[in-house]
């Protein structure tokens, strides 16, 4: 995936591990993306396989939006459930790594 920037800079999504790339939830879904992780735990089947089974579930909850941070001008674009982008830019106009670990 390569999203193009209104700056002209192009960001390129075609690996793992991104440093500009990061995932956003709402507060409602938060808690309940934790409650799905401790029922995981504690009410998944003792195999291996239900184990897995159950954090298959989690993945699949898919409770996150999807981010990109623009590494010239700091602009987010953000994907809607429609798997459209929608674009916040920085009073900075600066990549401030808001995405990346701190
Ligand atoms: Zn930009």
């Amino acid at each position: 995936m390569k999203i193009k920037c209104n700056c002209g800079n192009i960001i390129v999504d075609q690996t793992d591990y991104l440093r500009n790339k990061g995932y956003i939830i709402s507060d409602t879904q938060w808690f309940n993306f934790w409650n799905s992780i401790d029922d995981a735990i504690e009410q998944s089947g003792p195999s291996a396989k239900e184990k897995e089974e159950a954090c298959m579930q989690l993945r699949i909850l898919n409770l996150f939006k999807m981010a990109w941070e623009c590494q010239n001008c700091g602009k987010l674009f953000i994907n809607d459930p429609h798997g459209d982008l929608l674009t916040y830019s920085p009073d900075n106009k600066n990549y401030n790594k808001v995405l990346d670990k701190k």
